[in-house]
């Protein structure tokens, strides 16, 4: 995104040096990504719109596609690849060769909308995964938990009105990207947080919001949009979350998970910009995922 912004690659030699130092790293599968075909992006994406970023790659520099995302040589490459990671993870939960997945990818995707990028994001990779668990493997029903600080208005852009499809987010509001306070959907489940929202008001959201909504709809797969910026050392917002929140609402998604879809859970990386919170959170995430 260019130098000084947060979207940073530091942040994933974070997320795999405190996976070592936590000591789980040697007990995960890492498998590394392919890109995602044009088709399995236009399955959420716009033609126009995938054929035009081909068109905007420069030789050298940045190319702004929004005031809050740009591009170099190499970016739209690793755009591929993330939204691809999706897409593998879903094929080795469904073979049976994973339990479930994270994704750890940039960029992150949740504001891409149907046909543009926006707030650091290219392509929406958490939309791209679930609708290959839905185009690829004939799942049926598919939930998308997404408990980044800021809404996910890209996701809800493109499954808003798909009943195959329930999302649950809260997020930090009034804050960017401005929206979401009014559900664009039957099949949306936002909860808008005041700033400086603790565990507490998160837990209660998601005890009394999410999972009797994820229970009644009983989804055949889970997708998260892990976004960790809600961190109380994230400078990103006014938001009071600790690991010990992201390990709880995990083993909540998870045991929903178990009882309605044969514990498939595929989880990517959205936002998280303080290195040390983004590291330790992850690390807190995956412990309970993977049941280490
Ligand atoms: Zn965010």
């Amino acid at each position: 995104m260019g130098r000084g912004h947060p979207e940073c690659p530091a942040r994933l030699a974070a997320i795999q040096d405190r996976l070592i130092a936590a000591q789980l790293w040697d007990f995960l599968l890492h498998v590394d990504a392919q890109p995602a075909t044009w088709e399995q992006l236009a399955r959420v994406h716009d033609a126009d719109y995938l054929d035009r970023l081909a068109t905007l790659v420069p030789a050298q520099g940045y190319v702004h596609l929004d005031p809050d995302t740009a591009i170099n040589p190499y970016s739209l490459n690793a755009a591929y690849h993330a939204a691809g990671a999706g897409v593998l993870a879903v094929d080795l939960v469904m073979q049976g060769r994973a339990n479930n997945a994270f994704c750890a990818v940039r960029p992150p995707g949740h504001h891409a909308e149907h046909d543009r990028a926006m707030g650091f994001c290219i392509f929406n990779n958490i939309a791209v995964a679930a609708r290959h668990a839905m185009e690829a493997h004939g799942i049926e029903r598919v939930a998308i938990v997404d408990f980044d600080v800021h809404h996910g208005n890209g996701t809800e852009d493109i499954f808003c009105h798909d009943e195959r499809v329930l999302m649950v987010s809260i997020f930090q509001h009034p804050f960017f990207p401005y929206c979401g306070d009014v559900p664009r959907g039957p099949n949306m489940l936002n909860v808008p947080m005041p700033r400086a929202s603790t565990g507490v008001q998160f837990r209660e959201a998601v005890t009394e919001k999410w999972l009797p909504a994820l229970d009644a709809f009983a989804p055949q797969f889970i997708f998260i949009s892990a976004g960790f910026d809600a961190h109380l050392e994230d400078d990103m917002s006014s938001m009071g979350l600790v690991e010990a929140d992201y390990a709880w609402v995990t083993r909540q998604v998870r045991q929903v998970a178990k009882k309605h879809a044969q514990g498939r859970i595929v989880s990517m990386l959205e936002g998280g910009y303080d290195l040390s919170a983004l590291g330790r959170s992850v690390a807190a995430h995956i412990k309970e995922l993977s049941g280490l």
